[in-house]
């Protein structure tokens, strides 16, 4: 891919994770919102062209890279599930889907196992990374956040501690993490655990101001402070405001976030319609919600889905459960299976858009090409994928911008 359409893609097709900001010896980069994006302005003043950011830029990666690793190859690759808990019931209530997160951090704070944790809290309406080193500070960090964060932004900060640390991120920021492991920035014997979110898209900022002016009819500096997903499962989002606490829910209701803008992927931020990394390969082990037909309707407290997928990720369950911090319930299910197919899926397309489709064919032969009408045909979330991967990464670009640039003004008339 050219070097241009790097550049292009770097900085208006971001996902917020904020690896270049925090990898960036000179400080030249800045998160910026262009039209209702989070989106990147580089000062090509400051710039030494050092090329980090594009190496470090997880979307490069998913556009670029056909050699995608897949979760059932890879060495020491584990994939068990589980649903499970927090044993102390403040934290399992205060959290997003049964506080295991901070019910593990906190026990590998307690063990001296790391120095802190890489997480992001919400300072009133914006999310703020943090790196925690007492219970409490991870304590605050509880709930979830459903915009860009850029909470890769403060790296620096983390490699000049000294001490071992877990990360907690979205798919495109352990993938961010991984690829500067690989490359010899972030020793890996630092960054201890990597612990995934599973994420099928981020809001936009946009759809934030959305909410807000048309569904609770309140400017953003009417609000003081936003919580999401605490206090129950699968909880709701607060909305503190001068005028009183508003709550919006997260479906089936008159206020919901989960309405045609959501279902349709319009309100995402563009990188999250061709990422496919949702289950988070990358990391040690992946935490989600339990949309599980024996758990929806039924728990009300709180409970996640996780996946364990290396050694040191079953390790870490494993004595967390015998020392009583969390209690786990494998079961069965076909995840390997699944994202086997998946990863298959995502080597497709990303081959599609470097190499076209004369690529697939001669890579994957008629098997591939199959896959592809398949697709097309009978999965409108792959579909788009194919469609926007059968196309040349140029035009790609151009097509997102353009999409963004008309829902703009779509929006601006609502
Ligand atoms: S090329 Fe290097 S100096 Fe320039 S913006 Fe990227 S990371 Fe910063
Ligand atoms: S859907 Fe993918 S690109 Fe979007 S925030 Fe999640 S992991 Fe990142």
């Amino acid at each position: 891919m050219k070097s241009s359409v790097k550049r292009h893609l770097v900085v208006n097709v971001c996902s917020g994770c904020g690896a270049c900001i925090g990898i960036c010896p000179v400080n030249a980069i800045v998160p910026v919102d262009i039209k209702g994006y989070a989106g990147l302005s580089i000062d090509t003043g400051k710039c030494v062209k050092c090329g980090l950011c594009v190496k470090a830029c997880p979307m490069i990666k998913s556009v670029e890279d056909s050699s995608t690793t897949t979760i059932v190859s890879r060495e020491n690759s584990i994939v068990r599930a589980f649903l499970t808990y927090a044993t102390d019931l403040n934290i399992r209530y205060r959290g997003a889907s049964g506080g295991v997160v901070t019910a593990l951090l906190i026990y590998l704070l307690k063990k001296k196992e790391i120095d802190g944790a890489l997480v992001v809290k919400m300072d009133k309406t914006k999310p703020f990374p943090l790196i925690a080193k007492t219970a409490e500070e991870i304590l605050k960090a509880q709930g979830s956040i459903y915009f860009p964060t850029f909470s890769l932004s403060i790296l620096k900060k983390l490699k000049a501690m000294e001490g071992k640390y877990a990360v907690v991120g979205l798919p495109c920021q352990i993938d961010a993490i991984k690829k500067l492991i690989d490359i010899g920035w972030l020793p890996r014997d630092r960054i201890t655990y990597l612990f995934g979110l599973q994420c099928h898209g981020i809001f936009a900022p946009w759809y934030l101001d959305y909410v807000l002016k048309n569904l609770l009819k309140l400017s953003k500096d009417e609000v003081y402070e936003i919580t999401a997903r605490r206090y129950g499962w699968p909880g709701k989002i607060f909305v503190l405001s001068k005028h009183g606490v508003y709550v919006v829910h997260l479906f089936d209701e008159t206020i919901s976030v989960w309405n045609p803008l959501s279902s349709s992927n319009l309100n995402a931020q563009l990188p999250c319609i061709i990422c496919t990394n949702h289950s988070n390969v990358n990391a040690d082990i992946t935490f989600g919600d339990a949309w599980m037909p024996e758990v929806v309707g039924r728990e009300k407290i709180g409970v996640s889905l996780i996946i364990a997928r290396t050694k040191r990720g079953s390790e870490l369950l494993e004595r967390a459960v015998r020392d009583g911090v969390i209690r786990v319930e494998e079961i069965q299910t076909n995840l390997a299976s699944s994202e086997s197919i998946f990863n298959y899926d995502k080597e497709l397309l990303t081959t599609l858009m470097n190499n076209g489709i004369i690529g697939v064919a001669s890579k994957y032969g008629l098997r591939g090409l199959l896959v592809v009408v398949a697709r097309l045909l009978f999965y409108r979330e792959s579909s788009r994928r194919v469609l926007l991967a059968l196309l040349p990464p140029k035009a790609l670009f151009y097509i997102l911008y353009a999409r963004k640039n008309l829902l703009h003004k779509a929006i601006n008339k609502l």
